[in-house]
């Protein structure tokens, strides 16, 4: 009596919890990451100051390798490369809004390229003398992470080339976009 008691009991946490595991993926559909990141926000602009340490346990290997790492996704193997859709690119790791795609260009170097953020202040830029070259890397303005590369042999206006990670980008269609502000 006592075992039946128990298994019911059990068959009621278990079956509960599990629908509310299916609710929880129906909610993410939206935004996956928002979930299960607690500091991607596309509105706040607050900075963001977790280490490596928790970022390993949030992130997904592939951008914590290259957000956090300083690593570099292989050419033509990232997102957005060829993405010419009308919307804006977040920062994959904490929601920042850092180019639109007006400001995107065809190039044929195999990650996204960009002639300009949305504004000045949406990244960081530091020297990197790393590997016996003279470059300037670009991080996240609000997380810090490392997205790329600015070069200056871009196109007109700026004259600039920000060669980006894709996967440490976040692309929303116009109207997707529209809708969260
Ligand atoms: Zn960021």
């Amino acid at each position: 009596m006592k075992t039946s008691f128990i298994t019911l009991l059990m068959t009621i946490l278990f079956c509960s919890c599990n629908s509310q595991t299916a609710n929880s993926k129906k909610n993410n559909t939206m935004n996956d990451k928002s979930n299960q990141n607690p500091a991607y926000s596309t509105t706040d602009t607050s900075k963001v100051t977790l280490g490596n340490e928790a970022w390993r346990k949030i992130l997904p290997k592939e951008i914590y390798e290259i957000a956090r790492e300083k690593g570099t996704e292989r050419a033509f193997t990232g997102k957005y490369w060829n993405t010419y859709d009308t919307g804006t690119y977040y920062c994959a790791v904490c929601g920042n809004p850092l180019f639109r795609s007006n400001g995107k260009f065809e190039s044929s170097c195999g990650w996204p390229s960009f002639f300009e953020p949305i504004t000045k202040g949406s990244l960081i830029y530091l020297p990197d003398n790393s590997y016996g070259m003279t470059r300037t890397e670009v991080e996240c303005g609000r997380c810090k992470s490392h997205l790329g590369h600015v070069f200056e042999d871009g196109p007109p206006p700026s004259g600039l080339r920000y060669c980006i990670n894709g996967n440490v980008l976040n692309f929303e269609k116009a109207q997707e976009a529209n809708k969260i502000k």
